[in-house]
């Protein structure tokens, strides 16, 4: 039984980055707040491990945000933890086909007008300014539009740019994907030019970066947390959710607790009657491979903000999508893999292994240890079927509130998403 004080305490189910997000931002406030996580660590999709067989800290798949994430850049500020991603000091894109051999890097223009689409030699090699200027098609999607509504498939920048972008961002196959989402990321990144596009990863990994700062803040200020108490049912009374209901313990709520359920859609359906969340999702497949040493990397080097960098490409013509290097351990990873993660990990990781050996020019035969990190329901499908049913943080009961990446922020399912969730979720119930 809880003791409700004056503004009554706030439960937060899920430690995912949406429940942590909202937990800090109330905390910060000095709201009495109960976390509580079904697992035995926090992170949900965005988390660290120890790994036994590659012998050390891994995370469940590469993230890669941008400084257009503001949402995550004043979460981490509020954590003090701002250093903890790192990136180059100009935003770079570096590609490399496994099928031709070929190499480029797509570097942004300061500013508004994307100039490097003009100059044939910034452009992807072998594409033209018409096909750029195509892509203004996204600015009129309909709600309804398909990417493949707008985009030609057969345009010669579809495979090189349009493909891997799309599928990196919306985790969904390219021509499946809303039309009207990808323009909005694209007005909130490429559309502001170079500064809003420098890539951000966590420079030690997940945890260390997004995770364990967020549980020593809460910890300081007194929030509850515990882990391994899974949400199996909420009871209902008088328009409001009066008992959550875990394995093993019931919470009843006092007249002023309020909740916030910051689950995975499938979870948060199960839990709430008549809530239409989205259904379907996209794995996303990583792989990580401890090499005997660092090898060289096949671009040129930029020097990360803040020290050590952690540099990245993406792979067209094998595959993974995109590879990342963090010293000697190298991170695959492949988005949309709905197919690929059927297969058995030792063929994905045979084929990770091939991509990553003509990618870094490294022995065939050389057999390094490789841990694959198949994750079925990495993100929702973003269709524009599913889009329209992104729920607000405000639920149909007066105490509850909803947050997670798959919820009404407009943006694809993203940590940016998952911690605008949970701002917006924190927000909403302190309005009357
Ligand atoms: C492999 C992979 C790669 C990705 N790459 C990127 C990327 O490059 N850039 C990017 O921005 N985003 C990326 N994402 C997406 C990003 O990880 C998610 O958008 C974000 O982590 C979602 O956070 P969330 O809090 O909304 O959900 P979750 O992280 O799913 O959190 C929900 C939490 O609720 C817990 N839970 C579930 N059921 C219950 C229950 N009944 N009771 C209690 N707790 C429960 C879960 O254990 C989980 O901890 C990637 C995701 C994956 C999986």
């Amino acid at each position: 039984m809880t003791v409700a004080g004056d503004e009554g305490r706030v439960h937060i189910v899920g430690a995912g980055l949406a429940g942590l997000s909202a937990a800090v931002r109330l905390a910060a406030q000095g709201r009495a707040v109960t976390l509580y996580e079904a697992a035995a660590q926090a992170g949900g999709r965005c988390r660290s491990f120890h790994d036994a067989r590659l012998d050390c800290l891994i995370d469940n798949g590469n993230h890669l945000m941008m400084t257009a994430n503001t949402a995550v850049l004043d979460y981490l500020d509020l954590l003090q933890a701002g250093d903890a991603l790192t990136g180059p000091a100009q935003a770079a894109f570096p590609f490399l086909d496994l099928e031709s051999g070929q190499r480029w890097t797509l570097k942004p223009s300061a500013g508004r007008i994307p100039w490097w689409i003009f100059r044939s030699r910034q452009r992807v090699p072998g594409t033209h300014l018409a096909s750029y200027l195509k892509g203004l098609r996204l600015a009129f999607a309909g709600a309804d539009a398909r990417i493949g509504d707008c985009l030609d498939t057969h345009d010669p920048l579809w495979r090189p740019f349009w493909e891997p972008l799309i599928v990196a961002v919306l985790n969904t196959p390219a021509e499946e994907g809303s039309a009207r989402l990808l323009w909005q990321m694209l007005l909130l990144t490429f559309a502001r030019g170079e500064a809003a596009c420098r890539p951000l990863v966590a420079r030690d990994g997940l945890g260390p970066a997004l995770v364990d700062p967020a549980l020593a803040f809460l910890a300081d200020r007194g929030a509850e947390i515990r882990f391994n108490q899974r949400l199996r049912r909420i009871d209902f009374n008088d328009e409001r959710a009066a008992r959550l209901d875990f394995a093993g313990q019931a919470i009843a709520l006092g007249s002023a607790d309020q909740v916030i359920l910051a689950l995975p859609p499938q979870a948060a359906e199960g839990l709430l009657p008549g809530l239409d969340a989205p259904r379907e999702s996209h794995a996303i497949v990583n792989a990580h491979i401890r090499l005997p040493q660092a090898p060289d990397w096949p671009f040129e080097a930029h020097q990360a903000e803040g020290g050590r960098e952690v540099p990245f490409m993406g792979l067209l013509g094998g595959t993974a999508d995109w590879l990342f290097l963090r010293g000697s351990v190298v991170s695959l990873t492949v988005s949309a893999a709905t197919a690929l993660a059927q297969r058995p990990n030792d063929e994905i990781a045979a084929a990770l292994w091939s991509d990553t050996a003509r990618a870094l020019n490294l022995d065939p035969a050389l057999n390094p240890p490789i841990r694959v990190i198949n994750e079925k329901r990495a993100t929702f499908a973003q269709t524009p079927a599913a889009l329209r049913r992104r729920p607000p943080p405000r639920s149909a009961w007066r105490n509850l509130f909803l947050a997670g990446d798959w919820t009404a922020t407009g943006l694809p399912a993203t940590i940016e998403s998952a911690v605008r969730s949970g701002d917006a979720a924190a927000k909403a119930l302190t309005l009357p």
